[in-house]
């Protein structure tokens, strides 16, 4: 490779396999969805920065560290999405969607932009896919969601993933609970790190998510938020409980989790599979009742989780369950004839109009060596015309399974691989 080679960026790059396996992926994701009343939408790549910032918050490390910003010629501040909610729920309120049915149930899927530290699981373009239920208050939403998105791992055949559970309350709850935090903090300064330090006046949650050992045995015992919610919010919760208890839905309450954005309400929760490694986290999800206050719509209750399709691939990928591609080829065309390929490479194209998969020889192979790659390839039938053939405008038809080897005349072949496909 000479030294003006560009390497491959760090991510997950989608050879052929992966590629296959993530259309296989979305198809289900897609079937669920649909499934479960839930419409495909889009939104744009590049949105205004104050969407994210106004909704996630300017200290989560979303949007604080990790967008990618960019001025335009009409001096706007554009960022890539880095997530989908804020977006979906613009598209909710710009839409006259409250109109509609509630709740209004989307899902969609497509590549988000953070600035990370690029390891194993962690891309700095990577790909979500996406469900919320936007204009209901209804526990028994929270708890579809949460049920939706174990259903797609479940289709793709996925082990071994947990799910973790919280409340972190209402917004008119944060506030108190985060000076009740801010005493503890106070109280153990001495023992937790220096990012928690600076995070004291601005987020002191993210406290709960270091990775500083000495740090995370003072949040063991800190003041959990779920203990300082309302009696609204506590019921919700205990009753989101219950529709996940009679589906049989296996979780943990995990008092810590409290998730890096600004606009969650009551339920959150995040799924793992704890042995992919450092970035286990495959998918979370949470209510945001205030969010749509925060981009000036009315109040709108909601309720949606995202899910990492790069992680899910990489955990089914060491699970060995990637779905595998459809590669059957139903007819490979061995031409020996140098004559005869013009005529037989319209043939091809004709077969593949009337939709037989085929493939023919282009690296020259001789007649060995074609024979083996019709067996390499798996195809059902090689197409075989030599000069002999050829002269006779005909081809032979070997069926691989069978060894079975019939004459066909050039202008029945289409016909005949259509029949002979079923
Ligand atoms: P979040 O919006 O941070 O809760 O992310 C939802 C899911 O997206 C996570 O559980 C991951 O599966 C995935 N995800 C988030 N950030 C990245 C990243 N930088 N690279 C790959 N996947 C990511």
């Amino acid at each position: 490779m000479s030294d003006d080679f560009i390497p491959p960026r760090g991510t997950l790059d989608w050879l052929p396999a992966r590629q296959a396996a993530r259309h296989a992926m979305l198809d289900r994701f897609r079937a669920i969805c649909e499934g479960s009343g839930y419409a495909e939408v889009a939104t744009p790549v590049f949105e205004e920065k104050a969407l994210f910032s106004r909704t996630a918050g300017e200290s989560s490390e979303v949007v604080g560290k990790e967008m990618y910003l960019f001025e335009d010629q009409g001096e706007r501040v554009l960022a890539l999405r880095p997530e989908f909610t804020a977006s979906l729920m613009r598209l909710y309120l710009g839409n006259g969607m409250s109109r509609e049915a509630q709740p209004v149930r989307v899902w969609c899927a497509g590549s988000c932009y953070r600035y990370a530290a690029v390891q194993r699981g962690r891309y700095r373009e990577f790909t979500q896919v996406d469900a919320e239920a936007i204009g209901s208050d209804d526990p028994a939403v929270d708890a579809e969601l949460i049920a939706l998105q174990l259903r797609w791992y479940d289709a793709l055949g996925l082990e071994g993933i947990e799910l973790r559970i919280n409340t972190i309350g209402d917004k008119g709850d944060r506030e108190p609970y985060l000076a009740v935090l801010r005493d503890y903090l106070d109280a153990h300064i001495d023992h937790v790190d220096e990012e928690i330090r600076r995070q004291r006046d601005l987020n002191p949650l993210r406290a709960f998510d270091t990775k500083h050992p000495e740090s995370q045995k003072v949040m063991a015992d800190a003041p959990k938020i779920a203990d300082h919610v309302s009696e609204a919010a506590r019921e919700h919760f205990a009753a989101v409980r219950s529709f996940l208890d009679a589906r049989g839905i296996v979780y943990t309450v995990d008092p810590t989790l409290v998730r890096g954005l600004d606009y969650y309400s009551r339920t959150t929760w995040e799924v793992a599979w704890p042995e992919l490694g450092a970035q286990s986290g495959i998918g979370g999800g949470g209510r945001y009742d205030g969010l749509a206050e925060s981009i000036g719509g009315p109040a709108t209750p909601g309720v949606g989780f995202a899910s990492g399709v790069e992680r899910v691939l990489l955990a089914l990928e060491d699970q060995g369950r990637l779905p595998a591609p459809a590669t059957r080829v139903d007819a490979f065309f061995a031409i020996f004839a140098d004559d005869a390929r013009p005529a037989l490479h319209a043939l091809l194209d004709q077969a593949r109009d009337a939709g037989v998969r085929c493939e023919a020889d282009l690296a020259g192979r001789a007649v060995k060596g074609q024979m083996k790659q019709a067996d390499r390839i798996g195809a059902a039938r090689t197409v075989v015309c030599g000069d002999d053939e050829w002269a006779r405008r005909a081809c032979l038809v070997r069926d691989m399974a069978s060894g079975e080897q019939v004459e066909v005349p050039l202008d029945g072949l289409v016909e005949f691989l259509v029949n002979a496909k079923g």
